[in-house]
């Protein structure tokens, strides 16, 4: 067995059409899949309750994942990140601001969620080569978990990736190609290789289970929060699995009765110059046209183009959230202040969702008084550090 016994089918993110267990990459509109799982089941077999005496990992959620029970995952020690407060920025903010510092994960970023279920759920469907599009964090896991599983690692990175993930990559054990050009551009020869057969290709959302390990961050928070969620989380968007993942997360505790009806806020966090869901969201369209030029010094939301667009426009508008632009000063600013102000190293993604925060708080979006969740997705350590200023 590959699947787990809860699993039930597989649903196109678009038009809701089914599709049986097997290996799979998008439904046949060429959206992504969500993993449907037969939740009256799940909420008969687990109490919440006992949760609490299993290991402090993702894997502690078994029964919302996709892999068969019977199955000892892959694992580097998928630990639970910790919720961090900011106590001098969130007083100057008059809001309650935690930082889900996810940098501890494996590999240092957050992008081991997603990698560590997908190549565990690839080996189980006898998958021996794939190839990943990366602007560096989901190379270096999908590499580290691919050594593990033995499986052959191909990685696509934009020529101008920071250099700590590019050696990293290779120090794992993948194929390391530097392209001239964006990561959509780097999806292009990942896409062209899947065709001819040389590899499968586990870029953002074109198979269905990198999402199924990133909702783990929501199921995570909800855990923390003593079932609850927070009033606003702020998300540094790409691809936007993770904001896709933990909205999807909430429903699911929510059919299970693990947490009520109330959601977050979403907040989509976006740099200025490649902002392509925040223009989206401000025209009111559906889909998200690809940004031109795009340029951050955030390379992890360097994404001109999402396959999950609407997905992510979905959730930030349902949840009454606003997707934000930042510019380069706010972000390295918010970068310096967290770090000199807090003692909280984030990584620029990460000091993007606090530069977002403070717009949110000073256009109103933010309430005095207010929990907000920021998401600091990999370790500042991989990132060539900003110069202090007194
Ligand atoms: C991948 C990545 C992001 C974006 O995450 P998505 O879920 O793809 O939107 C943000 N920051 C860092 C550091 C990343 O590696």
């Amino acid at each position: 067995m590959v699947f787990s016994p809860f699993l039930s089918h597989f649903e196109c993110s678009l038009t809701g059409e089914r599709f049986a267990p097997g290996v799979l990459t998008v439904s046949s509109a060429g959206k992504p899949l969500w993993v449907r799982y037969d939740l009256p089941r799940i909420a008969a077999s687990v109490l919440r309750e006992a949760l609490r005496s299993r290991p402090e990992d993702l894997w502690r959620y078994r029964e919302l994942l996709p892999l068969a029970l019977d199955l000892k995952p892959i694992s580097l020690g998928e630990t639970q990140t910790p919720l961090i407060d900011l106590p001098q920025l969130s007083e100057s903010l008059d809001v309650r601001i935690e930082v889900k510092d996810e940098g501890r994960l494996p590999t240092g970023s957050f992008k081991a969620r997603g990698l560590v279920m997908a190549v565990n759920m690839a080996k189980a469907l006898g998958i021996t080569r794939m190839a990943i599009p990366t602007n560096g964090n989901a190379g270096a896991a999908l590499a580290a978990y691919g050594v593990r599983a033995g499986i052959e690692v191909h990685c696509f990175c934009p020529a101008d990736t920071p250099e700590a993930n590019l050696r990293e990559i290779v120090l794992q054990g993948a194929q390391l190609t530097r392209v001239d050009g964006m990561i959509d551009d780097c999806g292009k020869l990942v896409a062209a290789g899947e065709r001819e057969g040389r590899w499968f290709s586990i870029a953002t959302l074109r198979e269905p289970y990198r999402i199924e390990g990133k909702k783990t961050m929501g199921l995570e928070l909800a855990e923390q929060l003593g079932w609850t969620v927070p009033d606003a989380i702020f998300y540094p968007t790409g691809g936007g699995t993770g904001l896709i993942g933990m909205w999807k997360a909430f429903d699911e505790l929510q059919a299970l009765g693990w947490i009520g009806a109330k959601r977050p806020r979403m907040f989509a966090v976006q740099a200025a110059g490649c902002a392509p869901i925040v223009r989206a969201f401000e025209r009111g369209d559906e889909f998200a046209e690809r940004w031109a030029n795009a340029a951050t010094q955030a390379h992890g939301i360097r994404v001109p183009a999402a396959l999950g667009d609407f997905l992510i426009l979905r959730a930030v508008r349902d949840s009454g959230g606003a997707a934000i632009a930042v510019d380069e000063d706010a972000i390295a600013s918010a970068w310096r202040d967290a770090g000199q102000r807090d003692g909280l190293l984030l990584c620029p993604e990460g000091a993007a969702t606090l530069a977002g925060a403070r717009l949110a708080r000073e256009q109103g979006l933010i309430a005095p008084g207010e929990h907000v969740v920021l998401f600091n997705c990999a370790s500042g350590y991989k990132y060539p550090l900003p110069v202090p200023q007194p």
